[in-house]
């Protein structure tokens, strides 16, 4: 049995039921085989064993009491996955889907995605089976200062910088941020995702987007293409969603559909960005909406977009939204390119089938790491105690997702595997943590 297949049977023993926890830690190890087969040395130093065992996890107890005065009670959880190359950094989610084997799958993916992101970032993730849908404002704010009761003793600027992820905005981190401060008296950049008002830096809500749209760009463009005239889907309607929609139209793209958990919306002539906006940002409101101010919209109840025909896909909702009959679907409707916008949204058996059939992927921690790559640089600008102007900050995010795409293009290359961008991601972000991890000892 190979040093990878015995922590995979070590990781399915100790993990049982955290079946998000083991497909991303599966996959990931899969892939990196070559990598494994030409550092003998890691072994020797048991890097795995280390590398998938979290150095620190807290669960706890988030009590509050709702308008109706009922005294309720969620579970929350932080994970600190991987401090080799920086403090633990990663969002925190707020859905009634969060549990320990979630979290612990995205703080996992975090350790890779932070390093390809080149800054000196650490991983970690959080969150609680807490649904702020149709909470008032009022319930989501005790909800959040309860949160941070617990949450404040284990986070710092310099150990553990949360920002936000699924159903975590800028509302709830003004509340979370607001309550550090109140508790501790600190005034200190330990949250990211700020208002502008009080420490957060331009072009973070568009970075995770936009971030993914200059992904794209980056990769067509090596291939003597571009984003101009191409046919996009989208799913999801969300903040990355609404910001990949933005960009991919600034490059010339027409956007055909946009998602949320209730159903898809097609619109022939492109989805239009202000309407959009209108909807999710200002209102609130369920995307069916969007075809009551646009005639050429259509409503698809209780489905997903992939049998749309399209040049690229982006999945951009939730984990698991692409399965193989999608995968299958996308394929047949001529798509050529599939990036990752939302985390782990492709199954493994997807995957394949895109590899499979030359259809070009490019997996999550890679696509999808313009957000955490401006989170690192509003830490900067919070611990110069300056800002940097949209312009800078934007130009900088360009920068970032075009070197991750070169350098994990160049490590598919450098493993025999030209194109194969699942295994350059995984193996570029490892390689830098388990050279820290080296370094610094048996810790
Ligand atoms: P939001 O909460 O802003 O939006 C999520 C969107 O996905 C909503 O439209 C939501 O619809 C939809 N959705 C959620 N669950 C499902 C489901 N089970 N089936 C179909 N649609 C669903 O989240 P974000 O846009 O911030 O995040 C989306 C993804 O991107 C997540 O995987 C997140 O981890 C990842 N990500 C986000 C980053 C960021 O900076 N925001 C950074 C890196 C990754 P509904 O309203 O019906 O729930």
């Amino acid at each position: 049995m190979s040093y990878g297949e015995k922590i995979i049977s070590y990781l399915e023993e100790n993990n049982r039921g955290q079946s998000e926890f083991l497909q991303a830690s599966r996959s990931f190890i899969r892939s990196i085989e070559p990598v494994l087969n030409a550092h003998p040395e890691y072994q020797n130093a048991a890097l795995l064993e280390r590398l998938v065992e979290p150095e620190r996890l807290y669960v706890f107890r988030v009590p509050w009491v709702d308008d109706r005065g009922k005294v309720r009670v969620n579970r929350g959880y932080r994970i600190q996955f991987n401090s080799a190359i920086g403090p633990y950094k990663g969002g925190l989610r707020f859905h009634p889907s969060v549990n320990l084997s979630v979290v612990k799958f995205l703080a996992f993916e975090q350790i890779f995605k932070n390093s390809l992101t080149s800054l000196p970032i650490g991983a970690g993730k959080g969150g609680c089976n807490f649904n702020p849908k149709g909470k008032s404002d009022n319930e989501i704010m005790h909800f959040c200062q309860s949160f941070m009761t617990s949450l404040y003793r284990v986070i710092g600027e310099d150990t553990d910088v949360p920002a936000g992820d699924v159903g975590v905005g800028s509302k709830e981190i003004g509340y979370l941020f607001g309550q550090y401060k109140r508790i501790t008296n600190k005034y200190v950049g330990v949250l990211t995702g700020k208002g502008l008002s009080y420490g957060g830096s331009l072009a973070r809500t568009e970075a995770t987007g936009y971030g993914l749209i200059y992904f794209v760009q980056a990769l067509l463009e090596s291939m003597d293409s571009s984003l101009h005239g191409k046919n996009v889907v989208i799913s999801g309607s969300g903040n990355v969603a609404i910001y990949a929609v933005e960009k991919a139209f600034e490059m010339g793209a027409k956007v055909l559909t946009v998602s949320d958990s209730s159903g898809f919306v097609y619109d022939k002539d492109g989805i239009d960005i202000e309407i959009l906006k209108e909807i999710k940002e200002k209102k609130r409101d369920r995307i069916y909406e969007y075809v009551n101010h646009k005639k050429t919209a259509e409503y698809f109840p209780g489905q997903r977009p992939w049998n749309i025909p399209c040049d690229v896909a982006l999945p951009c909702a939730t984990q698991n939204e692409i399965l193989i009959d999608d995968a299958k679907e996308l394929c047949k409707n001529g798509c050529i390119l599939v990036a990752e916008g939302a985390n782990m949204p492709t199954t493994p058996e997807a995957i394949k089938y895109f590899q499979n059939n030359k259809i070009i992927f490019g997996p999550a921690k890679a696509a999808n790491a313009g957000g955490v790559s401006v989170s690192a640089l509003e830490m900067s600008q919070n611990s110069q105690r300056m800002s940097k102007s949209f312009v800078q900050v934007d130009k900088l995010l360009e920068n970032i997702m075009e070197n991750i795409y070169y350098n994990i293009a160049d490590a598919a290359e450098e493993y025999n595997d030209k194109g194969n961008l699942v295994l350059g991601a995984n193996a570029a972000g490892f390689l830098k943590v388990a050279d820290a991890m080296m370094a610094q000892g048996v810790v």
